[in-house]
């Protein structure tokens, strides 16, 4: 198959931003494909060659590819590099100075799909001396065949900045339209869910159809979408929603981790599937000692105590163990324990169709003692009252507050989702809002006064899942310390883009546009209508969106979120409706 197929439906879905659009197109395209192939288009249209979780990636610098283009089309590297800036994009470049040599170059070969994986192979593996050229060498290898549409799709798959707009909810819908019915659409989603691989998912569906997805069960070693919570603004409402009983655990402040253990070594992945198993070394082997059986996947939260007395310290001290290098020095001077929370496998068996309580009964006997290896603390609560109890007692323990769990029959593991068979409450002295929220930064204002040189706030959004865009929700500016002032270019400036990104909603205009990829954590005192922002604009009045008032940043950088994550305008909705009860 010609790689300027692919490239083309690539362009098509660019260039729409209907997502309903951009999933007949990709379909029309799975539909023609051999599932072999069908899996590697997949993780190319995401700029990949492998799922998220696999360790190798592409990531070639920008300033190679610079240095691709110029050889493949002649231009100086110089001319190649501020054309580039103008753009804000090496691919846009290599189109435009790329275009219309295919058909005149002498010793060209069609550039096929095959032809695509296999120099990208070989750019993933290629190491140590003269690796740099050698990247340079096979990807202007690719150029020198490339029509100008192709060149701009392989210089953004080498880079990962695929740009296409086809998020991971608009694929799962092009794969159902492709090979099944409508209806069958959550069971594809659950298939991602416990194995985090878009590719093999196609695969199996494409050739094994709906009964093989059925099959497919979580794996050690892929990662599994973490469960995640809803909120309540009362204790006594979400007893009231438990009908009246439910398991009550402290909510740990630290780094979520999700451990997949077995006789070969221990994998540690964060909640967006990074493997942390370099940040955890000591909790790694612990938990592979520990552990009675053979194999287990494990979730817990990791977090900094005191080396004296074993308190938990705040989330900033486990935040040091995020670093790169000096580990060993990390792991002796900031101690970690992990608190246990959930198991979703245990020697081959998949648990996490088992209701809660039978998960926390398997999970409580899966480890012998260790000092750092610890069960998170749990009740059974039945009243208000109760529940109110155990939330002081989490708080008095340094923890910020908790996490009530269904204990009902249907009380499974749901992979991805977040829904009402766990719902958090917390502690927010600042305010009545009922959380904290986790917003991407997409724009930055330079400073004025004393924070004149330096971005003095940023321009924040809210995900929305639906249109698979970014809207904005409060201008911040509160809450940074100089340190955190100093540290902004190293933490944004390459996002930077030349205008505003194609998946970002918003009336505002900052100096700066970034591509959303920094979450920061931040409170305010509630939700207002605005007329400047775009969250669930036109929801509740006309000409308006919803917008935080009093924004603060909390302090914290949210690493372990990708901007998927980030708080959902649906959850921003729901949040709203909850204040003006
Ligand atoms: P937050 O920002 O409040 O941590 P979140 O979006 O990361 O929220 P939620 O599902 O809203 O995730 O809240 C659950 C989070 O709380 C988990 O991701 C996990 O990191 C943490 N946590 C701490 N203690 C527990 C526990 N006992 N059970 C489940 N999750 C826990």
């Amino acid at each position: 198959m010609l790689y300027s197929d692919i490239a083309s439906v690539f362009d098509k879905t660019e260039r729409t931003s209907s997502r309903l659009e951009m999933t007949a197109i990709l379909s029309d395209l799975f539909r023609t494909l051999e599932p072999r192939t069908l899996r590697s288009v997949v993780y190319l249209s995401q700029g990949k060659l492998h799922p998220d979780f696999f360790p190798q990636k592409l990531g070639m610098s920008d300033k190679l590819v610079l240095k691709a283009i110029s050889l493949t089309s002649g231009f100086s590297e110089n001319e190649v590099e501020k054309l580039s800036i103008k753009e804000g994009d090496p691919g846009t470049a290599a189109e435009l100075l790329i275009g219309g040599k295919k058909q005149t170059a002498l010793f060209s070969e069609p550039l096929t799909v095959e032809r695509v994986i296999k120099n990208l192979v070989l750019i993933e593996g290629s190491e140590g001396k003269d690796s740099q050229e050698r990247k340079m060498k096979l990807l202007a290898n690719m150029l020198h065949d490339s029509g100008p549409i192709e060149a701009r799709y392989l210089c953004r798959i080498v880079t990962g900045r695929m740009r296409v707009g086809a998020g991971s909810m608009t694929i799962l819908d092009a794969l159902a339209l492709s090979f099944a019915e409508k209806s069958d659409r959550p069971e594809i989603e659950r298939a991602f869910n416990v194995t985090c691989d878009m590719g093999m998912v196609a695969e199996t569906l494409a050739s094994g159809g709906m009964d093989a997805i059925r099959n497919v069960r979580v794996k050690l070693g892929n990662p599994i979408k973490v469960m995640l919570a809803e909120r309540l603004p009362s204790l006594s409402e979400i007893m009231e929603r438990m009908e009246g009983t439910c398991a009550m655990e402290y909510k740990y402040d630290g780094i979520r981790v999700q451990a997949h253990i077995s006789e070969e070594g221990v994998r540690l992945y964060s909640r967006r599937l990074e493997d942390m198993t370099n940040n955890f070394p000591d909790i790694a082997s612990s938990l592979k000692n520990a552990l009675k059986g053979k194999e287990a996947i494990v979730e817990g939260e990791c977090v900094s105590v005191n080396a004296k007395d074993g308190r938990m310290l705040p989330f900033q001290e486990v935040t040091h163990r995020r670093r790169k290098h000096g580990m060993e020095d990390a792991v002796k001077d900031y101690p970690v324990k992990i608190f246990l929370f959930d198991i979703l496998q245990t020697d081959g068996e998949d648990t996490t169709d088992l209701p809660y309580p039978e998960r926390r009964d398997i999970l409580s006997h899966a480890f012998n003692d260790s000092d750092n290896i610890v069960m998170s603390h749990m009740q059974t609560v039945n009243s208000a009252a109760e529940a109110e109890t155990f939330f002081t007692k989490a708080l008095s323990d340094g923890c910020e507050g908790i996490m009530a769990k269904s204990v009902a029959g249907a009380s499974v593991y749901r992979a991805g989702n977040r829904g009402f068979l766990w719902i958090k409450y917390k502690k927010d002295y600042h305010s009545d809002m009922t959380d904290t929220f986790d917003l991407a930064v997409v724009g930055a204002f330079y400073g004025m006064g004393k924070r004149k040189g330096r971005y003095g706030a940023l321009l924040m959004a809210s995900y929305d899942r639906e249109m698979q865009t970014y809207a904005t929700i409060c201008k911040l500016g509160t809450g940074f310390d100089d340190a955190f002032l100093d540290s902004m270019p190293d933490l944004l400036d390459k996002y930077k883009t030349a205008g505003k990104p194609e998946n970002v909603d918003s009336k505002m205009i900052p100096d700066v546009w970034f591509d959303p990829s920094v979450i920061l954590e931040v409170t305010a005192a509630e939700l207002s209508l605005s007329p400047i922002h775009t969250a669930a604009a036109g929801v509740f009045k006309e000409d308006a969106g919803l917008a935080l008032r009093f924004p603060r940043f909390t302090g914290k950088v949210r690493n372990d979120k990708a901007p998927e994550d980030s708080t959902s305008v649906a959850e921003v909705m729901e949040m709203y409706g909850m204040q003006k009860i």
